[in-house]
């Protein structure tokens, strides 16, 4: 499995137009701006494969791409997004939430956080919503380039003694776009999952 080999497949606004729910895929997610889109093309080697455009109604759709025959990653809707309307907000979060409920080819769950600001309560509970679905976690620490390595060093062992109490399969990986940075460690991962 090389994720340099994904190609866009669809976007769409709900479940019901997403590809048959069969295969693994490994989906992304979090909040607005966590820097997803940029982990997204750093991991597949794409400067554009997902649209870092903030633009609200672009970026939340779910995103398919696929790796292989029946392997995808999955680029779902931001959440947490201040600045749009209530209306469109809540659309999204259904989309989010049926993904994430209903979608029965769903292996592996990578969500990013901004390292400077991580496990907000939308985080966790999205965090706690896998543990208790006995999905696997991959959490990667965005933008670690903005911290120096011993503030780097010192949230990922915060971030992972917090979330060792929830006695889970979570993998945590400082990581960022720029520098690369946990690229090869989280690639690893995630292709381990599409083997299984
Ligand atoms: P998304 O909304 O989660 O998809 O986030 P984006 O990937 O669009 O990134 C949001 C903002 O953070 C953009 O301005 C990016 O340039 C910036 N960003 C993303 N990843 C990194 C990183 O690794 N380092 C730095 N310094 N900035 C980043």
């Amino acid at each position: 499995i090389h994720l340099n080999k994904a190609t866009f497949t669809i976007s769409a606004p709900d479940i019901r137009r997403l590809p048959a729910d069969s295969g693994i895929e490994v989906a992304f997610a979090g909040r607005s701006n966590a820097g997803k889109s940029s982990a997204l093309n750093t991991l597949t080697n794409q400067k554009s494969l997902a649209r870092t455009s903030k633009t609200p109604g672009r970026t939340q759709l779910i995103n398919i791409f696929e790796i292989a025959e029946n392997k995808r990653l999955v680029d779902l809707p931001g959440y947490g997004f201040a600045k749009v309307p209530m209306e469109m907000k809540k659309k999204w979060q259904k989309a989010l939430g049926e993904y994430l409920e209903k979608r029965e080819c769903l292996k592996g769950l990578v969500i990013l956080m901004d390292i400077r600001h991580p496990l907000k309560d939308l985080d966790m509970d999205l965090i706690q919503w896998a543990a208790d679905s006995d999905l696997p976690v991959l959490a990667l620490l965005t933008k670690s380039d903005k911290l120096s390595q011993g503030k780097v060093s010192a949230q990922v062992l915060a971030v992972k003694k917090q979330l060792a109490t929830l006695n889970a399969d979570i993998k945590v990986q400082a990581f960022s776009s720029l520098k690369r940075t946990g690229a090869v460690q989280a690639d690893a991962i995630i292709c381990q999952w599409f083997q299984d």
